[in-house]
Order: structure tokens, then sequence, then C-alpha cells
């Protein structure tokens, strides 16, 4: 008799974790590390910008992490510890064996942006999915318009990846805007939520694309100031976060509305998704 996975469209492989080796593992911040994986055995993730793994510290559970490297490079995630899951991969160190399974949902749609201008509107751990598009655009510089990322973290101490934000800054090719809900002694920087930036990057609004990743209701309000703005509905993109537990679409942990946001997300525009963000999780 045929086992389940030998029936046809029955494949278990989507649901069974490879091994993956931490390589590296670097502090971000105070409770977030970035983790370089390589894979025990076999090839490398393929991974579009935006696109997540099911990412398993084993004996302990398995959770939904956004790839925050480059497309073609090693596969490197950035993890904020907030509860038990969490907080095992984050405490993985060189050596450790986590299991990979994916990678799975859609990407940012920098193909599609080419020939625009691309505004990036990131809060807090939002900058990791959206890192991969960011490393996208500077590969292909020459294929947008303005490229505008404008980033805002709770305090100074909560920042990502500030070496990188540094030598962005530093380009003449690329507008990078900070700030911070709360200042620390020292910071000279903006104080504000990070819509605000938005009314001083310079791109044409009717022509571009936007790429939006944070906590919800930071993506409501940098949705609606984009919009203001003369962004059209169709041209933002965000990315949504529910719990899941199969990113494949057969559970309906994730189901918000008529979508499944491993399946159909998680990025999505913002005309279709709007409506669906007062929707609670289920
Ligand atoms: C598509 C997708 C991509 C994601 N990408 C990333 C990523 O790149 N990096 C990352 O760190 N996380 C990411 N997340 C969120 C991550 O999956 C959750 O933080 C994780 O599931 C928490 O699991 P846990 O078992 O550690 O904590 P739980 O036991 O589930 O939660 C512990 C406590 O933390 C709260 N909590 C849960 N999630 C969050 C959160 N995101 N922020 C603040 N509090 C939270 C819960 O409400 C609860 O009170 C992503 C989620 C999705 C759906």
């Amino acid at each position: 008799m045929a086992t389940v996975a030998e029936l046809p469209g029955t494949s278990l492989a989507p649901m069974t974790a490879r091994p993956f080796r931490v390589v590296r593992r670097r502090r971000e911040t105070s409770d977030t590390w970035t983790l370089e994986l390589e894979p025990v055995a076999g090839p490398p993730l393929d991974v579009g910008p935006g696109q997540f793994t099911m990412l398993y510290a084993f004996g302990i559970g398995e959770v939904p992490i956004s790839v925050s490297g480059e497309a073609g490079g090693p596969l490197i995630h950035t993890v904020r510890a907030v509860g038990a899951v969490s907080r095992a991969i984050c405490a993985a160190r060189p050596g450790t064996v986590l299991g990979v399974r994916g990678p799975f949902g859609n990407t940012w749609p920098v193909a599609a942006a080419s020939g625009s201008d691309v505004v990036i509107v990131a809060g807090g751990i939002g900058l990791a999915p959206l890192r991969p598009a960011v490393y996208h655009l500077l590969a292909h510089r020459e294929s947008y318009g303005e490229v505008a990322v404008l980033y805002g973290s709770r305090t100074p101490r909560d920042l990502l990846y500030t070496r990188e934000l540094e030598r962005w800054r530093g380009r003449f090719d690329l507008q990078v805007d900070v700030t911070v809900d709360r200042a620390l002694e020292g910071w000279r920087g903006k104080v504000g939520v990070v819509p605000k930036l938005i009314a001083g990057a310079r791109f044409d609004a009717d022509a571009a694309v936007a790429l939006v990743c944070g906590p919800e209701i930071m993506m409501r309000f940098a949705g609606e100031a984009l919009l203001e703005h003369g962004v059209p509905a169709k041209r933002i993109h965000v990315s949504m976060e529910r719990d899941m537990k199969c990113g494949l679409g057969y559970c309906g942990h994730c189901q918000l509305g008529t979508t499944l946001i491993c399946r159909d997300g998680p990025v999505y525009r913002w005309d279709e998704v709007r409506p669906l963000m007062e929707v609670r999780e289920l």
C-alpha cells in the first residue's frame, strides 16, 4: 500500500525541515540577532526579497522569519527574541543546527518597480525583510530613479544594521533618513514617528513605488501618509504578519479575510489589504 507521501499531490517535502548550521551570529540590539546559516548538505536556498522561511529550533518550535540577506548569498535571518521559539533561535551559537523549510511567500515587486522612484519605509524589525529589497535596488541602481530609505525605531539602541545604515548614508545615490520615537543621551538625529519622514524625501509621488514594513499600526499611518503625499494605493506595498503554522496554505492559521498570508502574501498592495488591517488574528 502506498504511504501518504507517495500518493499523487501529497508530497511531504515542503513540510520537512532541512538541517542548516549556524555559521555566524551577530548581536544587533539587546534582543535582536542576525544569524547566517548554511545547509548541512545539499544546495543553498534560492530566495527572493520579501520571502520567509519556517525556522525550527528543534524540540521547541517553528516560526516564520523573513530572509534579511542578499538573494544569491548565504541564508541570513534577523530575529527578535519575543517568545520561546524566537529566544531559542537567537541563542543558537555557531555550530548549532536549526531546521529550515521554504522559502515561502511572494516577493517585494522590485522587478516591476524598475524605472520608478522607490521609497522604502521601515519600522523596527521591519527593516529586516526590506533589506534584501535595498540590496536589489543598489545592485541594479541604474534601473531606478530616486531611492529613499526611511527608517524609524523606538530608541537609538533599537536601530538595526547601524554600520550598514551609515554606509548607505554615505552614498550619493541613496537618501537615508532615520528617526526614533524617543531620543537617548547623545542622539543628535530626528525624533518622531517614521511616516513623518515621507514629506522630506525626494521622489515623484505619482510614479513612485513604496515598500512598507513594520508594526501594523506604523504601516497604517505610513500608508495613509504616502496616499496623502500622492502615491497611488496600487503602488504602495506592505508586508503582513499573522501567526503561521504550515507556511503552505493548508492549515488556515494565517487567514486574513479571504486571503492566507503564507500563500498569497506576505506582500500585499495597499488597496487590497487596507480593509483587512482591522481584522484581528484568529
Ligand atoms: C511572514 C512573517 C515574517 C516574519 N519575519 C520575522 C523576522 O524577520 N524577524 C522576527 O524577529 N520576527 C519575524 N516574524 C515574527 C515572528 O514569526 C514571531 O515573532 C514569532 O512567531 C514569535 O514566536 P515565539 O514563539 O518566539 O513567541 P510567542 O510565544 O508566539 O510570543 C511571545 C510574546 O511575544 C508577542 N509577539 C509575538 N510576535 C511578536 C512580534 N513580532 N513583535 C512583538 N511581539 C511579538 C506575542 O504576542 C507574545 O506576547 C515574522 C512573522 C511573519 C508572519
